[in-house]
Formats: C-alpha cells, structure tokens, sequence
C-alpha cells in the first residue's frame, strides 16, 4: 500500500514551511518534500538581516528566521523529508524521486511551494565557466564556504545583485562594478549607497555584450556597452572589465512545472516573473485540491511567500475539513489585510497589478 498523508507540501521554503505550520493546527497529517539535503529554500544562504517587522520575522539573518521556521514544524509534529524531489503529481499521487529510490505517496491535498529558478541573458559566450546565477554564487559561499572567484563584475541591480555583491565584498572578493540594464537603480537606496561607499561602481543604462576567456580556464574578461532607450547598443561605448567572473543577477521566473503537469490552469503575467497557475486570493488553482504559494505564485519575497503560504495552508485545511470553517475563514481574511498592507508601497506595485491580474483571469476561466 502507498504511504498515506493529508496534505503533501513541494518545497521547504518560507512559503511551503509557513504553510505545513498553518494547516497542521487542524489535526491533518503534513508531510513537506524538499529536494534540497537542508530544507529552508533561499533563506539557508541569506546572512543578512531582513528588513520589516519582527511578527513576520524579520529584523533577523534569512538563514535564522529559515531554523525559526523548521523549529516550528517540529514542534507541529510535521514530517520534513529532504533530497525528496518531486517529478509530478498524478491525480492524487505525489511522484517523489531521492538519491537512491523513487517513492508515491497518495496525499489527499496539495500544496506546491517550489519557488523560482534564475533567468540568464543573451551575449557572446553565457555558457563559459565561471559564469554564475547570484544564487548559486551565494550557495557557494554561504552554504559550502567556497569563496567563488578572486573579482566579479554583477550584472544586475536590483537587491539580489546589491545584496550579494556586498556579500563578495565580505568574502574578501573584489567587485568590479554592477551594470544595469535600467536608467536607475533597481534596489534599495540602503544597499547601492553601501556599495558605493565602498568604491563599486554601479553603472545603468549598460548591459553586457561578451564575455572572454576559454572553456578550460574560464572568463577573464567581460565587456559591456551603454545601451539607449530602446535597449539598442550604441557602438563606441564598450568598457571592458578584467574579471575572472560574471554574476547574473538578472531575474527569477516561477518554477511552475510541477502545477502544468498536475493539470492546473497557467497563464503568462509579465508581472509576475512569467508562467503562474490561474488562482483565487486564498491561494486555490483551477484544481480543487491544488493550493500554491510563494515564488511560484510570482516572484515576490520572504514575507510575502510566508503569508501566501499561510493562506495556501489555511485554504488546503478548509478544504479537507469544514470543522474549522469560521476560524479558518477570519484567519485568512487577517491575512488576506495583511498582505495588502505589505504590498501596497511602490516596491509592490508589480506583484499588486500581476495579483490582481490573475484573479480576475481566475474568475472568467471559472
Ligand atoms: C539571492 C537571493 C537573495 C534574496 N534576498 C532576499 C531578502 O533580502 N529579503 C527577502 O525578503 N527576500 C529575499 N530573497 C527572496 C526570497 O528568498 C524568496 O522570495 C523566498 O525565499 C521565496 O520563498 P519560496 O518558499 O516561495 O521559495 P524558495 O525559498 O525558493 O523555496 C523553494 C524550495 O522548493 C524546493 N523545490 C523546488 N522544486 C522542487 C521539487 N520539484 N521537489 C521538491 N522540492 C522542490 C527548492 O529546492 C527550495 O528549497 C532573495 C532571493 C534570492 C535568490
């Protein structure tokens, strides 16, 4: 016989590990499936303290408010299994791959939390070594304590690319300057003016256009050029920059696979970072035992993921049982205010119009 749980949640980040916590009030068997060998998603390699108020964790490192999370499950009796990638979700069977075994487990609900993967650009040799996502270069470093490159040139400035230059910075590698494709800096002022004060320039309305070097003993040069208002090239404006690597930090796009092969209904929202599953405000796709949260549901960040994982949670708990329905419908509405509250600055006017997008989309495929 199959191995039996309740809800089966993909992916143990913020969103996913929020949402097992919520929904395990209400006397359900969760089960989370990572398929990382530490569960916690982005937050395991973020060193930095993060922004906003202490009842959404923050004001603490990523990787703490990561081990605040997985203490919390324990303590909720949830199951965490880790190097448990998920391959697909076949009607009510969840196919789970690990190093050495393949496993299906029946779960009566689903909550996918699988985050997003980083985008790459276009120019002369991407594919040479020593060319890395932020991401991976932060793996590196804040994870396996490899210091990944004696000077980096960062493509990118929104706060991932400022955040984990200033990282290098502190791992004793030198930055070269961050490039961005953008007449104005995409992160916060607090970030780009630390960098600046440490004497990296940050150029925008600039791209990449080719990187040097060979495929044996990798980059070691990029070369970049202004760009006009229509992204075109202008010839004469090339600075090269001798570096023995170049960071892409140039975007993430949801990691929405395991939902199209479950049958959910998808949609390309531009705002949201690409291909997202159709769903309500309370996180429920076009399939009725399929919640999302997260990344997945649109590139946002930490804080928002775990909210959105707290409804997905609360929204799958209803789903298996109307016991709870008052108590789980005013937590969701407490929550719903809150996620408003935090989008509505400028930072989330993106995610706010891509939200508002979908669920009207949500509403006419109903
Ligand atoms: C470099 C970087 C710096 C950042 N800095 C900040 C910051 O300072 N402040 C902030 O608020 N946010 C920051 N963010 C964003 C924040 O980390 C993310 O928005 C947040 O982690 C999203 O949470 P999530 O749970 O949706 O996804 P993730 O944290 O990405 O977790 C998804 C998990 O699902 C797993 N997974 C994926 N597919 C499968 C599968 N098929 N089977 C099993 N498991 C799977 C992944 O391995 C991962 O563990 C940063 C992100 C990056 C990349």
């Amino acid at each position: 016989m199959k191995r039996q749980t309740d809800i089966a949640v993909i992916g143990g980040g913020p969103a996913g590990l929020s949402a097992a916590v919520e929904a395990s009030s209400f006397g359900l068997k969760i089960e989370v499936f990572d398929d990382n060998f530490t569960p916690g998603g982005q937050l395991i390699k973020q060193t930095h303290k993060f922004f906003g108020s202490k009842k959404h964790l923050c004001g603490y490192r990523g990787m703490d408010i990561s081990k605040i999370l997985l203490q919390n499950c324990a303590s909720a009796g949830v199951t965490i299994n880790t190097e448990a990638c998920v391959t697909g979700i076949y009607g009510n069977i969840l196919a789970v791959l690990y190093p050495e075994r393949f496993e299906e487990v029946e779960s009566k609900a689903f909550v996918v939390a699988t985050g997003a993967s980083e985008n790459c650009i276009n120019f002369v040799n991407n594919d040479l070594p020593g060319i890395y996502g932020a991401g991976a270069i932060q793996t590196l470093m804040n994870v396996f304590g490899v210091v990944p490159a004696k000077k980096v040139l960062m493509i990118g400035s929104g706060n991932i690319g400022l955040i984990v230059s200033y990282q290098l910075l502190q791992a004793g590698v030198k930055v070269a300057a961050v490039i961005e494709a953008l007449p104005n800096v995409g992160g916060y002022l607090v970030h780009s003016a630390k960098l600046r004060r440490m004497g990296v320039p940050i150029y925008t309305r600039r791209t990449i256009t080719k990187a040097e070097g060979d495929g044996n003993t990798g980059v070691n040069s990029a070369v970049t050029s202004q760009i006009d208002p229509n992204f075109n090239v202008i010839e004469g404006t090339e600075i090269q920059f001798d570096v023995d690597c170049i960071c892409l930090a140039v975007g993430l796009t949801p990691l929405s696979d395991v939902l199209e092969l479950a049958g959910c209904r998808m949609k390309y929202i531009p705002e949201l970072g690409g291909k997202v599953a159709l769903h309500d405000e309370y996180m429920k796709t076009t399939r009725d035992n399929v919640f999302l949260c997260g990344d997945v549901s649109g590139i946002e960040e930490a804080v928002t993921a775990s909210l959105e994982g707290k409804l997905a949670g609360l929204s799958a708990a209803l789903y298996l049982s109307h016991e709870y329905r008052e108590k789980i419908e005013k937590s969701r509405l407490q929550i719903l205010e809150e996620l408003r509250i935090f989008r509505d600055g400028p930072f989330g006017e993106k995610a706010r119009k891509g939200n508002e997008k979908l669920v009207r989309e949500y509403k006419y495929e109903r």
